[in-house]
């Protein structure tokens, strides 16, 4: 889908230091649709200059859950693209390049200021009631020139325009002025290990892999006036500016991990679709017409347009994904369900590893009698096992309807048997004939009869539709059940 529109680069650039969380993942998600509706590329930039904060295997986590949950990138580690390597770690020449050419037009500085000096000269100024150093060149005690001629370490800084204003021009919240005089301390720009800071490495990056959108998360914003005087400095043209607003929680506040904002992957592990994590994502803080809710994801592509953001914060709700998460399982074929459902059931030992033909067949004929109530993946081990295994005996007094007591439920699970050993068909019909006369000759309520019936051949108080059930496990193994449950109820009375 291109509207006409030009392609645009778009971008994720991480720093592997955790999981991917949720509302990172709606971050991912606006770029690679973005990129996807305008026939573009969406670029997936590892950056990790900061090594104090590097977490081995972030990377790999974060790959493998834009993977699983189907939001891919183009260009990126691994499988390259023709401005790799995407790692700002193995670019380190390039940054070391533009620092220099930012030298040669005296922009920045060598500041040789330790940071202990920094702090001490800071807490001096704090006691004076002066404000903190915006400028770090030739602090007291500290003489720059014999340092240099040293060769003592330094950090190059950016030499921050602070007169007038920075103007960010953003796409959502339209124009920022930012006022030059409040700005921070001249920002480092290269450390003094020769890695380069995250304002320097993404702007070169962003520019050298002609990203067109830098859509991320607003609480970037307070940092673009940095980032503008540093295209300026460098005479780049700037990239369309898209802060997209925060994910917030259900009280209104930044999501957390209160609110559930855990790792993709637990959410994949919990049996969330990732079909309906995409769909209910796309929603937070963007709408196609306020009004539709489910959409495919080639849906999400041809509508998403950038105009439709909201600048303030959408928000994440569990229970709504839940929500998603069911209508998404109902629209499975019981095919794909079956072959989704597999591996949660293999995990529990319900089923062998990898199951079956026979157990995946058994899965496709029992998983009609649940879909409809199933909201996660996760529930089908303790929904469907007693289809595969016949269920340790109920606890006794689960047996005992209400209004009834154990010996009549002895009766009543003892007729049951009877009345079911006696049927030559097995099909809905004739079950429900014959269960319904029986509780008429028992005098009793239906809801009293086909619970206990219930509980003896699910080993619970909730399972599909009675009759439905009594055909999937079938008439064999359906009398094995009720005379094991009248059995226990009996010897319990006993006991008693
Ligand atoms: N590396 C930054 C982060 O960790 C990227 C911010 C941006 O998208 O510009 O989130």
């Amino acid at each position: 889908m291109t509207d006409g529109i030009h392609p645009a680069r778009t971008r994720f650039a991480p720093s592997p230091t955790g999981f991917l969380h949720i509302g990172s993942l709606r971050t991912v998600l606006f770029n690679w649709l973005w990129a996807h509706h305008t026939g573009g590329q969406f670029i997936l930039r590892i950056e990790d200059t900061d090594r104090k904060r590097f977490v081995p295997g972030a990377e790999e986590q974060l790959i493998e859950s834009m993977q699983l949950i189907g939001l891919m990138y183009d260009e990126g580690p691994h499988i390259g693209g023709p401005y790799a390597p995407y790692h700002q770690s193995q670019r380190l020449d390039i940054y070391h390049q533009h620092a220099a050419e930012l030298e040669a037009k005296g922009v920045v500085y060598r500041s040789y200021a330790t940071a202990e000096e920094i702090e001490q000269i800071n807490a001096q100024r704090v006691a004076n009631k002066q404000e903190k150093l915006l400028s770090f060149r030739n602090l007291p005690g500290v003489d720059d020139a014999a340092r240099a001629a040293a060769g003592a370490p330094y950090t190059l800084r950016f030499n921050l325009r602070r007169e007038g204003q920075t103007v960010l021009n953003d796409l959502i919240r339209g124009q920022i002025v930012f006022d030059n005089s409040n700005l921070i301390p001249d920002p480092v720009l290269l450390k003094s290990d020769g890695y380069p800071t995250y304002a320097l490495a993404a702007i070169v990056d962003d520019h050298i892999m002609q990203i067109s959108h830098v859509l991320r998360a607003d609480e970037w914003l307070p940092s673009s006036p940095v980032h503008i005087q540093l295209y300026e400095a460098f005479g780049w043209e700037q990239p369309i500016w898209v802060h997209v607003p925060q994910v917030l929680g259900p009280d209104g506040k930044k999501l957390s991990k209160r609110h559930g904002d855990t790792s993709v992957t637990e959410y994949l592990k919990d049996g969330f679709l990732p079909e309906a994590i995409v769909n209910y994502l796309a929603l937070i803080g963007w709408s196609y017409d306020d009004k539709t809710e489910i959409m495919t994801t080639a849906e999400l592509i041809e509508r998403f347009d950038l105009n439709r953001i909201k600048p303030s914060g959408g928000v994440f709700d569990r229970e709504k994904l839940l929500h998603f998460n069911g209508v998404y399982l109902r629209g499975l074929a019981i095919d794909e369900l079956a072959r989704r459902v597999a591996p949660y059931l293999e995990q529990a030992a319900i089923v062998s590893s990898p199951p079956s033909t026979a157990e995946m067949q058994r899965l496709v004929e029992v998983l009609p009698l649940v879909q409809e109530r199933l909201k996660l993946l996760s529930e089908a081990p303790e929904t469907l096992d007693f289809f595969f295994q016949r269920p340790a005996l109920a606890d006794p007094k689960l047996l005992v309807p209400k209004k009834t007591d154990p010996a009549q439920a002895v009766v009543i699970l003892q007729r049951a048997h009877a009345a079911l050993a006696s049927l030559d068909q097995w099909d809905l019909a004739t079950l429900e004939e014959r269960l319904r006369a029986l509780t008429e000759e028992l005098g009793l309520k239906t809801g009293q009869v086909f619970m206990a019936i219930r509980v003896a051949i699910s080993g619970r108080t909730v399972s599909p539709g009675l009759f439905e059930t009594l055909v999937a496990v079938g008439q064999e193994e359906t009398l094995v059940r009720l005379d094991n449950a009248a059995t226990a109820l009996a010897q319990s009375l006993a006991v008693s």
